[in-house]
C-alpha cells in the first residue's frame, strides 16, 4: 500500500450525506455518497471490466434501482483487510470493495483534481 493511500482515520458524516477520509500525510477528503455509490467498481456496476458485457456504444450502464440524487444512505460499512472499505448502500447493493488506493484516486478536492495532490 502506498503512504499516500495510507489512512489514518475514516468515518460517515451522515448529516453532509458524506465519507470523510484522513490519510497519513495529512491530506482529507470528503465523498459525497451519491458519487461513492455511482462509481461503485464492483463488477456488477463497472462493466468496463467486461467489456464482452459493454452495451454497443460503450456506454456504461449502472445497475440496481434507481435511486435520485440526495436519497442513497450508507447503512453498512466494514474494513475489507487493511486496505479497503466495504459499503451496503440503502438500494440493498453491497459488492463493492472500495480500496484505499482507489479512494485515494477519487479525492474530489481541488488540489487532488488539478493533479498537485499526488
Ligand atoms: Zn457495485
Ligand atoms: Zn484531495
Amino acid at each position: 500500500m502506498g503512504f499516500v493511500s495510507d489512512p489514518v482515520d475514516y468515518g460517515l458524516e451522515e448529516d453532509r450525506r458524506q465519507l470523510y477520509v484522513r490519510w497519513r500525510d495529512g491530506h482529507e477528503s470528503r465523498y459525497p455518497l451519491d458519487d461513492l455509490r455511482k462509481v461503485c467498481p464492483c463488477a456488477d456496476c463497472h462493466t468496463a471490466e467486461r467489456p464482452a458485457e459493454r452495451p454497443q456504444g460503450g456506454l456504461q450502464v449502472l445497475t440496481g434501482p434507481v435511486i435520485g440524487r440526495g436519497e442513497i444512505r450508507i447503512v453498512q460499512m466494514a474494513p475489507v483487510g487493511r486496505y479497503a472499505l466495504n459499503f451496503t448502500w440503502s438500494d440493498g447493493h453491497s459488492t463493492g470493495i472500495y480500496s484505499f488506493d482507489f479512494l485515494r484516486s477519487l479525492c474530489p478536492c481541488e488540489i487532488c483534481r488539478s493533479g498537485a495532490g499526488q
